[in-house]
């Protein structure tokens, strides 16, 4: 058994738009999980109370869809909710992953039925990590920070005291490498073999030693491998440079952060200053520009705005105002 859900709107409360907008779901609901009339055990209704011209069940028996057990109810007034709203669960005697289906600004009450991916890619500071730990909390999912890992391996270089610029060192070290990411309390930490480095790679040093690690392709096919595997198996915003255009080109939602490299800068010593650490805000800045050049003109998987991917400049906006702005697109996308 699958139960599939779906909702749509209607203009106003009148008895033929209730007609035409249950008919329409229902139709597009078979259409997208190429369900069967006769597959369907029973279809239950809900509708907001602004609603009282006609039931949707009735509706939906008009539309043919007589041989399954209907019912309709009506929801409670929740203040802030959509208004002039109808959604549908229908029970399917089959088994299959459902595509549950959202007409008409109609909204998802329940983001994680289905399984999707964000990619957040942009230059450093550009705010990323923050938008996308927060997209994480509010949907339920994971969130996969990519710049962590090709920092570890940045760190397991310097510590190993190999040249960067090295690539056949480099690659001889990935043979070695353990890298592992892992959850603790939804909150992602990096380890090296056993070693807890989530924060030792977040030193300055280790920035642009991932820049220079991470133009390796043995080194991100390595990395891209591992993120590609979390990110099929379960709902995931991922964040880095490469995620939209490279990682998951097939992403359900693709966003490029963007801010000015003086904001992005500002950004960064705030939080470096705020660990304690002593950092030149000019030095900052000239090596935020430095790394990105170094980001955008790699050969493999440089960093860019993937084509259909939504630009943001967050250089004026609040952490709220970013969030606010990808919900905002991604429902205007489902
Ligand atoms: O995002 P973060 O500053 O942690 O990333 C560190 C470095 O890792 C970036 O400057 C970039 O060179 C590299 N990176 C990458 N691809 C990603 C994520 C990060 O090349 N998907």
């Amino acid at each position: 058994m699958v139960v599939i859900r779906g909702a749509t709107t209607i203009p106003c409360d009148q008895k033929e738009e209730i007609q035409k907008a249950v008919g329409e779901l229902l139709e597009q609901i078979e259409s997208r999980n190429g369900v069967k009339i006769g597959e369907i055990v029973s279809i239950v209704f809900s509708s907001t109370s602004d609603i009282h011209s006609y039931y949707p069940a009735k509706a939906a028996r008009e539309a043919g869809y007589a041989s399954c057990s209907l019912f309709s109810a009506q929801e409670p007034d929740i203040e802030g909710g959509l208004p002039l709203c109808i959604r549908a669960m229908l029970f399917v005697e089959k088994d299959f992953a459902p595509k549950h289906v959202y007409l008409r600004g109609a909204k998802v009450l329940r983001k994680d039925l289905d399984k999707f991916n964000v990619a957040i890619d942009g230059p450093a500071g550009s705010g990323k990590s923050t938008v996308a730990k927060r997209l994480a909390a509010d949907y339920n999912i994971l969130y996969l920070d990519t710049g962590a890992m090709y920092r570890a391996v940045a760190l397991y270089a310097l510590e190993s005291k190999v040249d960067l610029e090295n690539e056949a060192a480099i690659v001889d070290l990935m043979r070695t490498l353990k890298l592992d990411v892992v959850y603790e309390n939804g909150v992602q930490k990096t380890l090296l073999g056993e070693r807890d480095v989530s924060e030792a790679i977040r030193k300055p040093p280790v920035s642009m030693a991932a820049s220079t690690v991470s133009k390796y392709a043995s080194v991100r096919m390595k990395l891209v491998e591992k993120q590609r595997e979390i990110a099929s198996k379960m709902s995931c915003v991922l964040d880095g440079r490469d995620i939209g255009t490279f990682v998951l080109p097939e992403a359900d939602f693709k966003f490029y952060l963007t801010a000015s490299p003086e904001v992005r800068a500002r950004r960064r010593y705030d939080e470096l200053t705020a660990k304690g650490e002593v950092v030149d805000f000019v030095e900052l800045k000239a090596e935020i520009i430095r790394r990105d050049e170094q980001d955008m003109s790699r050969a493999l998987a440089p960093l860019k705005q993937a084509e259909d991917a939504v630009l943001i400049d967050t250089s004026d906006l609040s952490i709220e105002e970013v969030v606010a702005a990808v919900k905002q697109k991604m429902q205007e996308k489902i």
